[in-house]
Formats: C-alpha cells, structure tokens, sequence
C-alpha cells in the first residue's frame, strides 16, 4: 500500500500553517470566488503564494478548490485564476464543472485535476470516463458505502481515490441542495451555504400561526435536519483497506482550533496504522481529542451498509466543551516563556491546554504576565500575554480553553 494521504481543510494562512505544523500531508484551499465556500473560507492571491511555499518547503502538498458551478461570467475569471495557480506550482486542483475542467486542460494541461465530491460520482464507469476526461483522482461521493468505495477503487486503480474521513455531513445530496438558496438567496451551489439545515424548526398548522407543534427533544426545539458529523478514527483500517490515497478532512470554515485538533488526532492514528496495521487500535484518547471541538455527535454516515443512514441528532444543536485561548507567536528562550496571542478572554482561573503536535500540556494562567512581566488576572482577545515554559514551543502552537 502506498503512502496515504491525510488531507487537511485550510480556509486561510493562518489555518494552513496549523495544519502543517499539526502533520498534514496536504492541504486544500478556496481561491477567491472560484471555491464553494463563502468569502471569509478563501485565500488572496498574496496569501496564497505565501503559503503554498511554506507548505512546500515542508513537503505538504496544496490543492486548489475551483469547484463553483461556472456561469459563462465567470470563465474569463477562472482562466486568469488558474494561470495564477499554475505560477504558483499549485499541486493539483479540486473541479467539478465540465467547463472548467475544459479550460484548464486547454490552458494548463499540466496540472493534476481531482473531480470534486459536489460532481457525485458514484460508479466505476463514472470514474473511468472522468478518467478519459483527464481527471487523476476523484472524491467520491460521501453515499457510496465503503465496499461500493472498495470495489470502484479495485476496477479503476489508475484512478486515485478521495474520501472524506471527517466533518459535517449534509442532508442532501453531496451539497446539491437549495435549502440556502430558498432561505437566505444564498446557494450551497455557489459554495455560500448559510447552513438552514442546522436551524431551529417549528412544526406551524396554517391557520394557527400563533400556535406551534413543537417537536420537543431539548427544552426548546429539536433540530430535526442536523445531521451528526462524521467521524472515522475507529474505522481507519476499514477505509485504508478500500484501496483510497487519500483521507480528506471537511472544513474550510471551521477554526484553527478545529485543524489543529483534528489534523493531530489523525495523525497520530494514521502513523500508528502505518507503523504496525495488523495490530491498528483506535486509542480512546484520540476519539477524546474529537470530541473536545464544536460538533454535533458522531455518526460513521454511509460506509457502513448494516448501519443506520446519515443519522441526524434532533435533540443535539451542538456539543462543545473547549474553545481556542490563543495561538503562540514567539518563544523567548532567554526568559524561558512563550508569548500567546490571546483569542477569546481568559482569566487566571482557566483551564487552559497547549497542543504541541505530540502531546499535550496543562499550563497555569495564574502566571500569566503582561509585556513588561507584570502579573496579570485577566487577557482579553487581541492581547499579547507571557506564560513560563521551558521549553522550545513551534510559532503557531493553538491553546485551548475548557469552558464547560
Ligand atoms: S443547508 Fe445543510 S443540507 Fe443544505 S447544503 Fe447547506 S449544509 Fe448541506
């Protein structure tokens, strides 16, 4: 088996040097108006070239999402876009729509083209005619089971295969869904999805507006669309053995906290696959880790046929028990500290974790201190604070604060 890939949402520069700091392979990002992700998700141009070479010097590949549904606007937009990328050495890039596929064939034959989950393919003969299309590695569709996965990967191995391993789920087809656009005049389908799907809904009889059938399942609403998220940490061996090069992780919009724990998590269990397969356990502390981010409940979604489909979790909006503290920007070695830029307010009181790539520390923000070293009780966002350590800590290194 070839090396797999463990493939990381990064929506900014920030977020791309976390998920290289935290053991990503590779990672995807939107390019301005062209992803399906809304505007704060995308890179600029300048950010972009940035980062694509810090990832490179550390041998982190960089994909690109194009994968708008193109109007005939915004063509001459995307020809100019993947020249650009092309400068850039920009490792492959994520398409979905025929078009834009045509022209960056026509203008860049020599960049790698992956076939977007949003193009659904869910068949071998599919893949062998994206194949036929130019297309190197497809994303299957997320409601394919992993022996369909196994069996379209075994008939096609000149194909690569993507997968999503872990994220949000929708409640409709791949993406292709027009609840946003019905709701909000903003299209999934033009990657600015407002995520209805997750709102709180009640049941109203027409001619008693005033008077609700609440489906109760919390003390106010249930969420009845929400589907759980997905989570394969424990079925690594499962997914591996279907033949994909890739474990592709959803979330361009999610925070950096968000990378960091998830990239670290898979990491970890990624390398101990590798190092010894047959005897491949899911540890409990890195399905703990998982469950230390914003999420909605786990779900294996649809790889497992005997299992229930895309579970929702109606009485469940979201569960969280940590957030981000800051991120740390310098480390003073002659005073032996580490400067954190401060994210969210913190006190003296907090519980707060660094997350270095193998391992985690309990810090105590009782020694927190100012610029000038005075103590101080209380940090608020945008504040620059010290606390001892040590040891050398990577710039970028994410702290965490419990909160419940
Ligand atoms: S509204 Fe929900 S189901 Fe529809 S595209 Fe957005 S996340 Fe998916």
């Amino acid at each position: 088996m070839s090396r797999p890939e463990l493939l990381i949402p990064a929506g900014n520069l920030e977020k791309l040097r976390t998920a290289v700091l935290y053991g990503a392979d590779a990672v995807y990002v939107g390019v301005a108006g062209l992803s399906l992700r809304a505007k704060q998700a995308e890179f600029s141009m300048e950010d972009l070239e940035l980062g694509t070479k810090e990832a490179h010097q550390k041998g982190v590949k960089v994909y690109g999402a194009l994968n708008i549904f193109a109007r005939n606007r915004d063509l001459d937009k995307v020809a100019k876009t993947v020249n650009n990328l092309a400068d850039l050495k920009i490792d492959g890039l994520i398409i979905s729509d025929p078009g834009v596929l045509e022209t960056v064939k026509k203008i860049q034959p020599g960049i790698p083209i992956h076939l977007s989950t949003q193009a659904n393919t869910t068949n071998a003969a599919a893949v062998r005619f994206w194949k036929n299309q130019g297309v190197e590695r497809v994303v299957l569709a997320r409601e394919l089971t992993l022996a369909e996965i196994g069996e379209i990967a075994g008939e096609v191995p000149e194909v690569e295969v993507e997968l999503f391993i872990h994220g949000a789920m929708c409640m409709a087809y791949s993406g292709r869904c027009y609840l946003s656009a019905f709701r909000n005049r903003r299209s999934s389908n033009q990657g600015d999805c407002t995520q209805p799907c997750r709102w709180e809904y009640r049941l109203v009889e027409s001619t008693r507006p005033n008077s609700p059938l609440i489906v109760e399942e919390d003390d106010n609403y249930s969420y009845l669309l929400s589907s759980k998220d997905l989570c394969m940490i424990e079925y690594l061996p499962e997914v591996l053995k279907s033949g994909v090069t890739s474990l592709k992780v959803e979330g361009r919009m999610k925070s950096a906290y968000y990378v960091a724990v998830v990239t670290r998590a898979y990491r970890w269990a990624l390398d101990a696959y590798l190092k010894d397969s047959d005897h491949y356990q899911c540890l409990p502390e890195w399905v703990a880790e998982l469950e230390k981010i914003s999420y909605r409940g786990y779900t294996t979604g649809f790889y497992f046929q005997d299992q229930k489909i895309n579970e929702t979790n109606p009485g469940v909006k979201y569960i969280q028990t940590h957030d981000l503290a800051g991120t740390v920007l310098e480390y003073d070695r002659i005073e032996k500290r580490i400067l954190v830029g401060v994210r969210n307010r913190l006190s003296g009181d907090d519980q707060v974790e660094l997350l270095l790539p193998n391992d985690t520390i309990d810090l105590d923000l009782s020694r927190m201190t100012d610029s000038q070293g005075s103590p101080i009780r209380e940090a608020h966002n945008g504040y620059q604070v010290y606390l001892p350590y040590t040891a050398e800590v990577p710039k970028g290194t994410v702290l965490r604060r419990r909160i419940v």
